[in-house]
């Protein structure tokens, strides 16, 4: 599904700069479900913004379903976003004056799918997260579990292969998160290829991989064994 190879990034900082990724090598397979682990600042979220090309590496390799990326135009970065990768955030990142249907609708309007045919499939992902009936409810309506359910709905419209999740569980209570990561392993289960940040070791054994960033590279890279979360909920 992806591999990196040599992998690194800096931020500037006035004169200098702050070596974030020092050399990462990674290769996840289809259908895996890995957890990125490490401490506060120890560059998370900016190799998920790189795997999820928001962000580009300084150096190294990235091959994403078989496609090099590297110094792709904006616009065809956009097109292989949208083919390839979901996304999750801590935040939600809903949009707040639209409802819960027409946020889940929107990947499919930059895919160029007319209005009735987005709303039909808008509903489909809506109803595969349990929240048919919120449909027509604006974000600041729903709970924080049911936003997320919202912003997973909307990462899957589209059919991505890849589903990207930066702290998807940050926010929430813990029977909320355990909720959240029971619908993440049910679309692993499904086939889905997930790859997420978190730094909660109970969610991270919820997947079936971990993968520990420490000063730059990967320290430690395991299979567990995979907890599941729906004996919780
Ligand atoms: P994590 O997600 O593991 O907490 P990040 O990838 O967000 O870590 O950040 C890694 C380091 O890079 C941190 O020290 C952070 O302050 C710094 N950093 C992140 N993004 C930027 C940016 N756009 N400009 C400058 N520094 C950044
Ligand atoms: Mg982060």
């Amino acid at each position: 599904m992806l591999k990196i190879s040599n992998l690194h990034k800096s931020y500037p900082i006035g004169d200098s700069s702050l070596h974030v990724l020092k050399g990462i090598n990674l290769e996840v397979a289809e259908g895996e479900m890995v957890a990125i682990m490490g401490s506060s600042g120890s560059g998370k979220s900016t190799l998920l913004n790189i795997i999820g090309m928001l962000d580009e590496a300084d150096d190294g390799e990235y091959i994403l379903d078989g496609v090099p990326i590297k110094n792709l135009t904006e616009k065809k970065a956009a097109i292989y976003r949208n083919k390839f990768l979901g996304f999750i955030f801590q935040s939600f990142n809903l949009i707040n004056y639209k409802n819960a249907l027409e946020n889940v609708a929107l990947p499919l309007y930059y895919q160029g799918m007319k209005r009735a045919e987005r709303h039909e499939l808008g509903l489909f992902h809506l109803e595969k997260v349990g929240l048919a009936n919120w449909a027509h409810h604006l974000p600041n309506e729903l709970s924080g579990g049911q936003k997320q359910r919202v912003a997973i709905a909307r990462a899957l419209a589209a059919n991505p292969k890849l589903l990207l999740a930066d702290e998807p569980t940050g926010a929430l209570d813990t029977a909320t998160s355990y909720e959240i990561m029971a619908f993440i392993q049910q679309l692993n289960d499904e086939g889905k290829t997930i790859l997420m940040v978190t730094h909660e070791e109970d969610i991270a054994n919820m997947c079936k991989r971990i993968v520990r960033l420490k000063d730059g590279v990967i320290m430690e890279d395991v299979f567990v064994n995979q907890v599941r979360a729906e004996q919780y909920v």
